[in-house]
Order: C-alpha cells, then structure tokens, then sequence
C-alpha cells in the first residue's frame, strides 16, 4: 500500500494538511525551547504561545527569565513552565527535561538554541576557548535532544529545529569557532534526522543572518562608539552587504521555526534553511 501523508499517521494524529486554512496544529502542544530569556529564543517562545502551545524557557539569568514568563503568559495566556539552566552543563539539561516532562507528560517540539560562542581568531584560541564553545554549541544541542528524543520515540512525533547561523553557509572572518562548530551541529543534525525520520519525528537546521535581538543592538552601539559614528551608520555598514538592505527581526525569524516546528511542517527534515534577506552569496 502506498504510505502518503495520511495514512502514515499514528493513532494520535490526524492529518492538518485538510485543504482548509492553514491550521499549524499547535495549540496544546509542548514547545521547549531552549536559550529563551532574550532574542531569538523569547521570540520562538512567543510565537509558539501566540499558536496556543505550552512552552518550556530556560537561560541561566533567572530575574530575565521570569519577566520572560510572565510577559508570555500576559500576552497569550497559556501555561509557562520557566527554568534556570546553564546549557553547558549535562546534569542541568537532565533536570531541565525530566521537570518539563513531569509538567507537561510530553515534550513535542524543541529548539536548541544558545548563545553564540565569542568571536576571535585562530592565535586567539586556547584548547579552553574551544572547549567551552564545543560545550554550549554542539553538547547542548546533542544533551537536549539525548534526553527529549525518548518521549518524541514514545509518541511517534516530534519537530526537532536547531538555531544555528550563516556562518553554516559561508565563513564569517572573525567568527572562527562559530564557523567550525556550528557545522558540526549540522553533520549531527543531518545524520540523525535519517535514523529518525521512519518515526515522525523532523530535524531541521535555521542559519539567522542579521536579526535584531539585543545583542545585536549592543553590538551596533559598540562598532558606533568604537569608530566614532552612528549607530544609524553602524547598522548601513551591515545592510549594505543585504540583498533587502535591511535586518531580520526576531519575529519574522520565529514565524519559520515555528513553521517548522509545526504539524504542517511534515515532509521536510534534514534541511538547513538561511533566513537573511539574501545575504548568503551561493545557491543553497
Ligand atoms: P541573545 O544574546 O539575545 O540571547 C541568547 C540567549 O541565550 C539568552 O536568553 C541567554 O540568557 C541565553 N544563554 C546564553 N548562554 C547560555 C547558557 N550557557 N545556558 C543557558 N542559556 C544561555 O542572542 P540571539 O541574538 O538571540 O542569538 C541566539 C543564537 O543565534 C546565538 O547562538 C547566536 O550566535 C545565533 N545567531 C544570532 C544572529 C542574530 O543576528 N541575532 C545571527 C546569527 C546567529
């Protein structure tokens, strides 16, 4: 028998994709994502409230993190599990997981995300330097899936969405160990999305080029002071290099992963999708 999007369904499921409006399938399901208190990470978490999913936030600012819960269930009302957590750390993941769990039953859809290793070039390095960055880089996203991926199993279902950068497309100069370990992520994220995809569970890649988070806002305030201009000028000598002469916002960032981390989203995995007005110079 053929196995088309509707048949290959388990009992759980039913098929979104029903030739009506373009319902994602999200209200009431679980969302972790991980990095949240701030930028992209609040923004997904946001949006997938905004969708009428739970959410599950950590950072490792608490005071950030509950003004984060508590903004998420004013403007959307849904519920809001919010945990302290330093990513680097195995047994902090562990803890994370089994409280959201014990929460919600289920986690259906995780985003790893993180904060950007530092920039710097190679002489710049230590073992310690690319230690710490392999840590919060590709251990947090192989710890969080490690523990997520048994409850995906269980269920037969799970969107898997890595928050990575362009970096993954071509180098960016001063951002060596970004541009060496965020591939590995990739490779990872690629392999296992074949070992997994016979049991409905997706894993996709989403490389941000310029977006506005706070920490690009200190960045701009920075290069300003530094070469004495301003940040108006700071932010042309970057959008000049975008094909839409402009940044990304947060929410147009969070609109594809939640996209992405929805039912709709059932036929793509293994992908590594850019999403940077244009700025990536190749094909792909
Ligand atoms: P951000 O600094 O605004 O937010 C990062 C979040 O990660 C915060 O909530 C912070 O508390 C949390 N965090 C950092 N280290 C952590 C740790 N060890 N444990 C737990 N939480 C931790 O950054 P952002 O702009 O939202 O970027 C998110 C990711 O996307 C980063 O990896 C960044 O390098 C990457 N990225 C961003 C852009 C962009 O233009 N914003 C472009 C390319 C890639």
């Amino acid at each position: 028998m053929l196995r088309g999007p509707g048949n290959a369904c388990s009992g759980r499921r039913k098929n979104y994709n029903n030739g009506g409006i373009m319902d994602l399938g999200l209200d009431g399901q679980v969302a972790l994502v991980a990095a949240s208190s701030k930028g992209l990470g609040k923004a997904c978490a946001l949006a997938f409230a905004r969708e009428g999913a739970r959410v599950v936030i950590c950072a490792r600012d608490e005071g950030e993190l509950v003004k984060t819960k508590e903004e998420i269930r004013d403007r959307h009302g849904v519920e809001v599990l919010a945990l302290s957590c330093d990513l680097t750390q195995a047994s902090a993941i562990r803890r994370l997981v089994d409280a959201a769990a014990a929460k919600f039953g289920t986690i259906d859809i995780l985003i790893n995300n993180s904060g950007g290793p530092p920039p710097g070039f190679f002489p710049d390095m230590e073992d310690e330097d690319w230690q710490n960055a392999f840590d919060l880089t590709v251990m947090s996203s192989v710890r969080l899936t490690r523990e997520v991926l048994p409850l995906m199993k269980k269920q037969q279902y799970g969107r898997i969405v890595n928050i990575t950068s362009i970096s993954v497309k071509q180098p960016i100069d001063q951002l060596l160990l970004s541009n060496s370990l965020r591939l590995a992520v990739v490779g990872w994220a690629k392999t296992l999305s074949n070992q997994v995809a016979g049991e409905g569970i997706t894993i996709n890649n989403v490389c941000p080029g310029w977006t506005l988070t706070g920490r690009v806002e200190q960045l701009l305030r920075s290069q300003a002071e530094t070469r004495n201009i301003s940040i108006e000028e700071a932010e042309k000598t970057i959008t000049d290099g975008i094909p839409m002469r402009r940044l990304g916002s947060p929410e147009e960032f969070a609109d594809l992963i939640v996209f992405l981390g929805s039912r709709r989203s059932a036929y793509m995995t293994g992908t590594t999708i850019q999403i940077d007005g244009g700025m990536t110079a190749g094909y792909d």
